[in-house]
């Protein structure tokens, strides 16, 4: 009878130690499937993140372009007003823009160009660039 129980035990031992090996086969074979799977998408992100950043960079390098030549139209349509362009509040100069802030700031004041200025009486300040004036004498 003992040996009897003992062998009913070890029987269902066994068959609680194979339902176990069973069950964790199939969460193995579960969690390496999850896992290809999480690697695949992980893949994919990588290959979408690369290629945003080759856009991303596309952008940057075009954007870098169209600013630098937006800076350069700006910088040669001031150069044009520094060249051409003077300001002459009430008194007898004319000035270059940003000579003293005040100027602008009033509101009261006119533009003329440099031989406009000088046909009108108008002196030049000290801010006036030399060679704007030898510009206009060569004229
Ligand atoms: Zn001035």
């Amino acid at each position: 009878m003992k040996h009897r129980v003992r062998s009913i035990a070890l029987i269902c031992c066994c068959s609680l130690l194979l339902v176990v090996c069973c069950f964790s086969t199939v969460l193995l074979i579960r969690s390496r499937k999850e896992l290809s799977d999480t690697k695949y998408n992980l893949d994919q992100l990588e290959s979408r993140f690369a290629s945003y950043q080759t856009s991303y960079k596309e952008l940057e390098k075009r954007y870098d372009e169209l600013l630098l030549k937006q800076d350069e139209k700006l910088t040669n349509t001031l150069n044009f007003y520094d060249d051409y362009i003077v300001i002459v509040p009430k008194g007898n100069c004319y000035h270059q823009y940003g000579c003293y802030d005040s100027i602008t700031a009033s509101g009261e004041f006119d533009v003329y160009e440099v031989f406009e200025a000088r046909e009108r009486g108008y002196v030049p300040c000290d801010c006036i660039d030399p060679n704007m004036i030898l510009r206009y004498n060569q004229q």
